[in-house]
């Protein structure tokens, strides 16, 4: 990766997990109806609806925050790609599992497209398994178009910015969160960070992990084909640029999140989600909270990792 800034690494704080799991159903409650957190074997994530190329979300875990907005808007730095195979290595966990949200490499692709990571990284003799959607905006029609990255594309590259979870793939306890009927006006991915941020001021907790949205739609955007000629310098103009989308459940989502960025010019949550059904993107929030039920997976990281942090920098465009 020529022409990049050097990697700052910061410790987080990893509480016990029977810790954890009290905290987030005391914390989550003020949002949802009805709350149940536990500790628990993690599934296998090899399975339906998650189809990951790992079965578990265990293992040395350490979220990045690589690039940002920054090279996104006000005007587009499209030399800014990156390769998970890489990524891997600078998170010192080559042959990591990747899952996050981030951008597609623009490049490769020939359009701007959101991208949901889904990748076993290379190690020594086992070639990368990209399960990676990616979601564009329909040229035919206007709506959302998500495809398997590997059904195009080779490689494991992408662009611009990305919030990712990284670990070993491998089984073993997680934290389950079940959550029904949304009373609160926070997604329960910035319910989660507001617990963490409430509870433990003085420290920076990360989760990672992955959510079925398992009833309801949810507020989702995509980014158009074509990067904005004019320059994005507010939130109003690069909401204006984005394309909105109502989608359906079930939604599997793949979420970053940090209770209080450490000083690194972090954004502190960012979830892209994809479906059966072919809708995907960046997400928001659900639209329907008298319905909506979750069936979450997480993990609290142990470092965190920034890389290619932008040098000017701005806080436009980091919902
Ligand atoms: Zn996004």
């Amino acid at each position: 990766m020529p022409d990049v800034a050097k990697t700052e690494k910061a410790q987080l704080h990893v509480p016990d997990l029977e810790e954890l799991r009290a905290v987030l159903q005391t914390g989550l409650a003020d949002n949802f109806a009805e709350v149940n957190v536990s500790v628990v074997e993690c599934p296998d994530l090899t399975k339906r609806p998650f189809s990951f190329p790992v079965k578990g979300l265990c293992g040395s875990p350490r979220v990045t925050d690589v690039g940002g907005v920054p090279y996104l808007v006000p005007v587009v730095q499209k030399n800014k790609e990156y390769d998970m195979n890489a990524i891997s290595k600078e998170l010192e966990l080559p042959g990591a599992f990747i899952l996050g949200a981030g951008a597609v490499a623009s490049r490769i692709v020939g359009i701007n497209a959101e991208l949901i990571p889904l990748v076993l990284t290379e190690a020594d003799g086992r070639p990368a398994v990209n399960s990676s959607y990616f979601s564009s905006i329909n040229p035919v029609d206007g709506q959302c178009l998500q495809e398997k990255y590997s059904d195009k594309f080779s490689d494991c590259n992408f662009g611009l910015l990305g919030n990712l979870y990284a670990c070993e793939g491998k089984p073993g306890k997680v934290i389950e969160v079940r959550a029904k009927r949304r009373t609160g006006e926070h997604s329960i991915v910035t319910a989660l960070r507001k617990t963490l941020e409430v509870q433990y001021p003085d420290k920076s907790l990360a989760l990672g992990g992955t959510f079925i949205i398992q009833k309801g739609k949810a507020k989702i955007h995509i980014m158009p084909r074509e990067f904005s000629v004019c320059p994005l310098t507010s939130d109003e103009e690069v909401n204006g640029w984005l394309k909105h989308f109502e989608v359906n459940a079930p939604l599997i989502c793949q979420s970053v999140l940090v209770s209080k960025d450490p000083g690194l010019d972090l954004r502190v949550e960012h979830t892209h989600c994809f479906s059966d059904h072919r809708e995907g993107g960046h997400f928001y929030i659900d639209t329907t909270p008298d319905s909506v039920e979750y069936l979450g997976y997480f993990v609290p990281a142990e470092f965190m990792y920034r890389i290619d942090r932008p040098k000017e920098t701005h806080a436009v465009g980091r919902d």
